[in-house]
């Protein structure tokens, strides 16, 4: 009998640790074929020059993909790497390589889903399935108190009836071995130069330095829960919240998973951080609910409402939108949030809800620009979180009840040292910072 090999397609979720698609194809077949496509997709600029990858988060990916396929080879397996549309390139593996099924885990955003239907209907053209798997979220899609149709669009009913009736599945095992076929072209890492990027410049201001990959996400998970709390604080940061993880980056490319994150939790529910555990529990459900969200409303969920505007309505629009992208409002805490987001690639929590009020509510400037603009910049983008977070600040989309209430969105007294930090928006080669 001929040998069974399947192919597994790596999207966001670049670890090794707690991935079903891996262990099943393990499992299920007598070699695993590991591949990741840098789609150019993601790396298409617009017509006003932006890039739907930023530098930061393309580089991330880059260190990301990498460490997984030193993961790998520790394993004496391989990563094959292409640039190239994957509903191209995965029928030409499958078919090089005799591959007799694919693996992927499901998302829910419109173009990721879109993504895999090509994929889908390429692979049918040679007789292959592509199996879905579901795996980006906390509780697993199967395990909720309700079919995907009945969940509820408020939040706290959501988490009531979720954390009283369903439980966390425990983390798939960690595979022992993986076999892989001869591989002769495993491909090379595309530079940021060929996906079209700058080097990003890294601000010294930045209060942390996000590298991309697995080895990394759990170093950031095992520091998170071993340190104190005041060694958890990162150092001079004065914009928010000071007990956040900072775990989104891996999270949202799969570098570790929610259920690997929530079983530390669990371990540590019982000591001295026990609040902030229960808080990151907390989070990671609101992740869970956009995901869901998404799942159940689709487009819909971030339909913006049928506005007319006119074409003066559109300069304003453009003219607001660019001073508050280049954090030029003449608002202190605005302008720092929007100098350390175009520095660094991240900003917390509470200064994404500030900026995000403040350019839908105060400059009533279309949600979408701003939404678009974070697609591009941040470090951690994430199209459920994003866009799901934007359609709820500017309440357009069929969530019940909004999670900011205005208050919390103020700055606060001890975000003066945080203005003073970013007051200045870049640096110039003298080391000098520039543009008040
Ligand atoms: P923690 O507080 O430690 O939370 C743990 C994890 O829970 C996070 O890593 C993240 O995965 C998840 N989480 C926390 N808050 C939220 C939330 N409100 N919605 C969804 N998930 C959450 N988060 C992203 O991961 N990607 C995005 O693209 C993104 N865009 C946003 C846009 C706006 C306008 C706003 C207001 C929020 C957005 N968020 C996004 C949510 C949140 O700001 C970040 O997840 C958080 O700042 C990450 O820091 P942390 O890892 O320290 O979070």
């Amino acid at each position: 009998m001929s040998e069974k090999t399947i192919l597994v397609w790596f999207r966001n979720d670049l670890r090794i640790h707690d991935n079903e698609i891996l262990l099943e194809a393990i499992r299920k077949a007598d070699k695993v074929l590991p591949v990741y496509c840098f789609d150019p997709y993601y790396f298409h600029h617009t017509s006003s020059g932006a890039s739907k990858t930023g530098n930061f988060r393309a580089r991330f990916l880059l260190e990301a993909v990498a460490d997984l396929r030193k993961n790998l080879q520790g394993y004496g397996a391989e990563l094959i790497i292409r640039t190239g549309n994957p509903a191209e390139i995965l029928p030409q593996l499958a078919e090089q390589y005799q591959v007799s099924e694919v693996y992927h885990h499901r998302e829910v955003a419109y173009e990721e889903t879109e993504i895999s239907e090509q994929v889908e209907t390429a692979l049918w053209k040679l007789k292959l399935n592509l199996k879905h798997f579901i795996g980006h979220t906390l509780y697993h899609k199967e395990d909720l108190p309700f079919p995907i149709k009945d969940i509820p669009d408020s939040f706290a009913v959501f988490k009531k009836k979720v954390e009283r009736d369903s439980n966390v599945r425990p983390c798939v095992a960690t595979p022992e071995q993986i076999i892989v076929p001869e591989i002769t072209d495993a491909g090379e890492l595309p530079t940021l130069q060929q996906l079209g990027l700058d080097e990003p410049i890294d601000d010294p201001r930045a209060t942390n330095y996000f590298q991309g990959g697995e080895t990394a996400a759990l170093v950031q998970l095992h520091q998170y829960f071993s340190q104190s709390e005041q060694a958890v604080k990162p150092k001079g940061s004065k914009g928010g919240t000071n007990n956040s993880s900072k775990l989104s980056p891996w999270l949202s490319v799969g570098c570790i998973s929610p259920r690997q994150v929530y079983w530390e939790i669990f371990k540590h529910s019982g000591d001295s951080f026990a609040q902030n555990a229960s808080m990151l529990k907390l989070e990671l459900l609101w992740r869970d609910y956009f995901r869901f969200m998404f799942k159940k409303h689709g487009q819909k969920f971030i339909k913006a409402k049928n506005e007319e505007s006119d074409e003066a309505d559109i300069a304003v629009n453009e003219l607001e939108f660019n001073k508050w992208a280049h954090g030029d409002t003449g608002v202190p805490f605005v302008d720092a949030c929007m100098h350390e987001l175009n520095a660094t690639g991240y900003i917390c929590n509470h200064c994404r809800q500030i900026v995000a009020s403040y350019l839908v509510h105060d400059l009533k400037v279309n949600w979408t620009l701003g939404a678009v603009y974070f697609e591009e910049k941040l470090i951690d983008y994430s199209p459920a979180s994003n866009w799901g977070n934007w359609a709820f600040i500017a309440g357009v989309n069929d969530a019940k009840e909004s999670k900011y209430a205005i208050a919390a969105m103020q700055p606060k007294d001890a975000d003066s040292d945080f203005v003073t930090t970013w007051q200045y928006s870049t640096i110039d080669e003298a080391g000098d910072l520039v543009g008040a």
